[in-house]
């Protein structure tokens, strides 16, 4: 594998900075912003590297691999999905996740909360908005959310925290502003529907190529592979 740089720590160092920059640019608490180390395709030594280097939270986006990482790192972080969940797959992740940020379908919902409550568990979901309505990509789209949200708020095995997007990939981030600006505005609207179970603390946008301007537009949690463990 090649890498521009592997050197984890330094790269850890550099988007701290970055992230204090967009913060005092929009006159942002850093601290409240979440880096989740996205560590797909990333081997467990280096995941325990960046670990070491204080980051606590990894994503992966598919089932088997965060399973197999799971069972081998075997450190106290927190595990994300950040991936589209297959409905038969829930089983194997619910006892190890500690967010799904790809709730995108009333069938996952209602498989997440059937095994949920079956093991007496709580599981905390972000749903996924597919702000661009890219044909490609997963998610609700921004119009159908509210009820979306509405909908799985009864289930209550499941606590909605949140909205997730990815950004059309463009060569120029400062063009896909409105995204995040939008996911924004739509996380506020239904704050103020106060929906039962259901809280709206996390905005999931920004990955290596766009964070600074999804963090201006008010994102809390960063999802970074790329620019913290190199290339894939
Ligand atoms: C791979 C991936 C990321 C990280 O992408 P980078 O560009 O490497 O930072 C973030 N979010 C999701 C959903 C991903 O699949």
């Amino acid at each position: 594998m090649t890498r521009e740089n592997s050197n984890i720590s330094e790269n850890i160092d550099a988007i701290r900075t970055r992230i204090l920059t967009a913060a005092a640019k929009s006159g942002r608490d850093p601290q409240s912003i979440k880096i989740i180390g996205v560590s797909k395709a990333v081997d467990v030594e280096r995941i325990k590297e960046a670990y070491n280097c204080g980051i606590t939270d990894f994503g992966e986006n598919r089932v088997q691999e965060l399973c197999e990482k799971y069972d081998i790192v075997n450190m106290e972080c927190n595990w994300h999905l950040i991936g589209h969940l297959q409905t038969n797959k829930v089983k194997y992740i619910l006892d190890k996740v500690s967010l799904i940020h790809s709730l995108d379908t009333i069938e996952l919902a209602a498989e997440i909360h059937k095994r949920a409550q079956k093991d007496d568990r709580q599981i905390d979901a972000l749903v996924q908005v597919n702000v661009a309505a890219e044909d490609t990509k997963f998610g609700i789209s921004p119009d159908e959310a509210a009820d979306f949200i509405k909908e799985v708020s009864g289930m209550g095995n499941i606590r909605i925290k949140g909205l997730m997007t990815i950004a059309p990939m463009v060569p120029n981030p400062a063009e896909i502003r409105w995204v995040f600006a939008k996911l924004r505005k739509l996380l506020i609207d239904i704050k103020q529907e106060n929906i039962d179970n259901v809280n709206m603390d996390y905005l999931s946008m920004g990955m290596s190529n766009d964070f600074e301007i999804a963090i201006e537009e008010g994102s809390n949690m960063v999802r970074i592979g790329t620019s913290l463990f190199g290339k894939r």
